[in-house]
C-alpha cells in the first residue's frame, strides 16, 4: 500500500506489542510521568533527524519552520498534546514504527520485564526507553492516543494513527498543513492531574531539562536546554558548576570539588562529577538514592545509575552523558558492558585524580573530605585491594606524631627511622586511650611513630593493606614484634632496679594463678620501658584485627584470651614482688593483679564492662590513704 492510498483502515498490533501494552497499563502509578520524557525524546530525535537531513537537502516541507517542541493541555477536556516540527512520518513509516512490524525491542523488553518480575523489582521507567518501545509508555496515562503526522517530504500527505491501547490501531488521512508530529492524548481518569502547567513543567525540568530544542508549555519555555556538561569546561563558570550541583542534588552546601570530564577516545564521555561537602545531606530525603544520572545524547536514561563508578566512590554525585551507550542494550549487551567498563575506568580515575589534587593543593579541604567520606575509601581498601595503587595515597590517619591533622602513609614512610622497615599501627577505641596504650611505650623510647586506628572499621581495612611502598604494616600488639633502633631514657636507670629473677618468677606464677583462663600465658616483656604490662595476641593478624569489628556486630562475641607481658623493671612490678614476699596473703596483691589486667583491657578498648572495676579501685584507694 502506498502513501497515496487515502482511506481509513484498522490494523492489528503484533502480539508482542499487545503484551507490552498490557504490562504498561498495569505499571506503577508513580512511574507514569516518564511517558512525557519518552514523547519528548521522540520529538527531539525527530528534530535532530530533520536537522541532519537539512544539512544536505533543502527540499523539505516548511524549511523555515522553527525547530521546537510544544506541550499543550486542556484541563476541561482532560487532553494533552505534544507537538514537534521534526521529520514526521509517511504512512508506511507510521505502520513500520508504531505498530505491526516484528519488534525485537518489544521482545527484549518483555524478556527483561519477565526477569525483573521474578526478582521482584520491576522498574519500567528505567528500562523502557532502552528498547525502542518508549512510545508505548503513553498508554500508562492515556485512554486514547492519536498521532497526527506529516513527513518532511514535500509530496507526502498527512496521516493520523489512533489507538486505545487495545489490540488494534486505526490509520486515517488527516489535515495537517505543516511538517511534524502532534501526539494527542485523552488522559485516563487517574491521570487528569497531569493537565496542569505546573505538573508538566516540573516533569519536563526533571527529565528533559537539557533537551537541545526549546520545549514550551503553553508558550512558556520549560527546559533550560544548554547542558553544562556538554559545554567546554573553560566556558562554565564556578557559579554555574555550583548552580548545576544544586539543581541536581537539592543540596544547599556548595560541593567540595567538581570534575568536568570530556573525552572522545576510547569512549565519548561528557560528565560533571561532584564530591558533596557533607555526607549526611539526605536528611530531608530529597534524594532517596545514590547513583549518577545517566544521559545519552542529552536524554535522561537513568536517574540513579550505580554501575558507572565503583561502590567505594558512591558518595560522588553527577551526570554522565555518552553517545557510545547503545540505546538498545538488548542487542548489544556485550558491547554495552564493555563501554560501561571503559566509562567507569575513566570516571573513577578522574575522581581519584581530583581528590589527590585537592590533597596536594588544599590540605584543609581535603581533611574535610576525609572526615566526611573517608570511610568509603577505607571500605574500598578493605574490599578491593586491587585498587590500592589508587586508593592508598588517599588514606589519612592520626598518628603518635601528628598534631591536629591526620597523616598520609607517604608522610609516615618519609620519616621512618634508620633501619625501620615496617609501618606500625595500633588499633584502639578512641584517640585518648590509644595514645595511652602500653604498646606505644617501646616505640616512643625508640623514636618510632605509630598510626592510631580508632575507627571500628579500621581493623577490617588494614587487612586490605598488606604493604605500602614495600613496607609491611605491623600491629604493635604482635607477639613477635621486633623493633629497630635503641631504646633511650627510662631503661638506663631502671636497669639497676630489675626485679630479682626469683621474685619475678613468683610474680609471673601468681599472675597466671589469679587470671587463670583469662590469659593464655604470662611472660616477661622484652620491649616495655615505661609501662608495667601489655597484652599481646597469640592469634594470626586477621583474627586479631577483626576483634573490634566483631565486638560491634556480634552481641555475644568474647575477646579471646591473650598473652600478658610484664615489665620486670617497672616499679609496680618490683613493688608487687616485694609485697608478695612480705605479705603473700594480702588481698591487695590479687586486687592489684586484677586491676592491672583490667586496665590493659580498658586501654586496648576491649574491656567488656569497665564499671566492674570500681569496687577494686575503691579498695586500693583505701589502702593508699590508710
Ligand atoms: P525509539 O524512539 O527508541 O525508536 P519509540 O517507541 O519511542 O522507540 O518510537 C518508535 C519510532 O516511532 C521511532 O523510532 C520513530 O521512528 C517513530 N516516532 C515516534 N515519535 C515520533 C515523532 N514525534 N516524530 C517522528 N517519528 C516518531
Ligand atoms: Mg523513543
Amino acid at each position: 500500500m502506498t502513501d497515496e492510498t487515502r482511506s481509513a483502515e484498522t490494523l492489528q498490533f503484533r502480539a508482542e506489542v499487545q503484551q507490552l501494552l498490557n504490562i504498561l497499563a498495569h505499571s506503577l502509578y508513580t512511574e507514569r510521568e516518564i511517558f512525557l520524557r519518552e514523547l519528548i525524546s521522540n520529538a527531539s530525535d525527530a528534530l535532530n533527524r530533520l536537522q541532519f537531513e537539512m544539512l544536505t537537502n533543502r527540499d523539505v516541507l516548511d524549511p523555515d519552520l522553527k525547530l521546537e517542541i510544544r506541550v499543550d493541555f486542556d484541563d476541561d477536556a482532560h487532553t494533552l498534546t505534544i507537538a514537534d516540527t521534526g521529520i514526521g512520518m509517511t504512512r508506511d513509516e507510521i505502520v513500520e514504527n508504531l505498530g505491526t512490524i516484528a519488534h525485537s525491542g518489544a521482545l527484549a523488553f518483555l524478556k527483561q520485564v519477565g526477569e525483573a518480575q521474578q526478582s521482584g523489582d520491576l522498574r519500567v521507567a528505567d528500562i523502557i526507553g532502552q528498547f525502542g518501545v518508549g512510545f508505548y509508555s503513553v498508554f500508562m496515562v492515556a485512554d486514547e492516543v492519536s498521532v497526527t503526522t506529516r513527513s518532511y517530504r514535500p509530496e507526502a500527505a498527512a496521516w493520523r494513527w489512533i489507538s486505545r491501547g487495545d489490540n488494534q490501531f486505526t490509520l486515517e488521512p488527516a489535515d495537517k498543513a505543516t511538517r511534524g508530529t502532534t501526539v494527542e492524548i485523552k488522559l485516563k481518569e487517574d491521570a487528569h492531574d497531569l493537565a496542569s502547567s505546573w505538573r508538566l513543567e516540573s516533569i519536563i525540568k526533571r527529565h528533559s531539562n537539557y533537551v537541545s530544542f526549546p520545549i514550551f508549555v503553553k508558550d512558556v519555555q520549560a527546559n533550560q536546554q544548554a547542558a553544562p556538561w556538554r559545554k567546554p569546561p573553560k566556558d562554565v563558570t564556578p557559579e554555574e558548576y555550583d548552580e548545576f550541583y544544586r539543581q541536581l542534588t537539592f543540596d544547599l552546601d556548595a560541593p567540595l570539588l567538581h570534575a568536568h570530564i570530556v573525552t572522545d577516545a576510547p569512549v565519548d564521555i561528557r560528565s560533571i562529577l561532584y564530591v558533596p561537602a557533607k555526607l549526611d545531606r539526605t536528611a530531608l530525603n530529597l534524594r532517596s538514592d545514590h547513583g549518577l544520572r545517566l544521559y545519552s545524547r542529552k536524554i535522561l536514561i537513568q536517574e540513579h545509575n550505580k554501575d558507572l563508578l565503583p561502590e567505594h566512590l558512591r558518595f560522588v554525585e553527577g551526570v554522565v552523558d555518552s553517545e557510545d551507550l547503545p540505546l538498545n542494550i538488548s542487542r548489544e549487551t556485550v558491547q554495552s558492558s564493555r563501554v560501561l567498563r571503559q566509562i567507569q575506568k575513566v570516571l573513577a580515575g578522574r575522581v581519584i585524580k581530583a581528590l589527590r589534587e585537592l590533597a596536594d593543593e588544599k590540605p584543609e579541604e581535603y581533611a574535610r573530605f576525609w572526615q566526611e567520606h573517608g570511610i568509603f575509601i577505607k571500605q574500598g581498601v578493605g574490599m578491593n585491594p586491587g585498587d590500592n595503587a589508587e586508593l592508598l595515597p588517599l588514606l589519612r590517619f592520626p598518628s603518635t606524631r601528628s598534631d591536629s591533622q591526620p597523616i598520609a602513609l607517604a608522610e609516615y614512610a618519609g620519616r621512618m627511622i634508620e633501619g625501620q622497615t615496617e609501618i606500625y599501627y595500633l588499633l584502639g577505641n578512641d584517640l585518648a586511650s590509644a595514645a595511652g596504650s602500653p604498646h606505644l611505650d617501646p616505640l616512643r623510647a625508640r623514636g618510632l611513630e605509630a598510626l592510631l586506628l580508632t575507627d571500628p572499621f579500621d581493623g577490617y581495612m588494614v587487612q586490605g593493606i598488606r604493604e605500602f611502598e614495600g613496607k609491611t604494616l605491623r600491629n604493635v600488639d604482635d607477639p613477635g614484634l621486633e623493633l629497630p633502633g635503641e631504646a633511650k631514657a627510662a631503661a638506663e636507670d631502671a636497669a639497676a632496679a630489675d626485679t630479682p629473677q626469683a621474685d619475678f618468677a613468683e610474680v609471673l606464677a601468681r599472675v597466671k594463678l589469679v587470671l587463670g583462663d583469662r590469659v593464655t600465658e604470662v611472660r616477661e616483656s622484652k620491649l616495655l620501658t615505661d609501662s608495667p604490662a601489655r597484652l599481646v595476641s597469640p592469634d594470626a593478624g586477621f583474627e586479631r584485627d577483626m576483634q573490634r569489628v566483631r565486638r560491634l556486630i556480634e552481641d555475644d562475641f568474647k575477646v579471646p584470651p591473650k598473652i600478658l607481658e610484664l615489665n620486670r623493671r617497672h616499679p609496680l612490678v618490683r613493688n608487687l614482688a616485694a609485697k608478695m614476699a612480705s605479705e603473700p596473703a594480702s588481698p591487695l596483691v590479687d586486687a592489684t593483679i586484677e586491676l592491672l589486667f583490667e586496665n590493659l583491657l580498658l586501654l586496648d578498648g576491649l574491656h567488656p564492662n569497665p564499671a566492674q572495676m570500681a569496687p577494686r579501685i575503691q579498695m586500693l584507694l583505701e589502702a593508699a590513704t590508710r
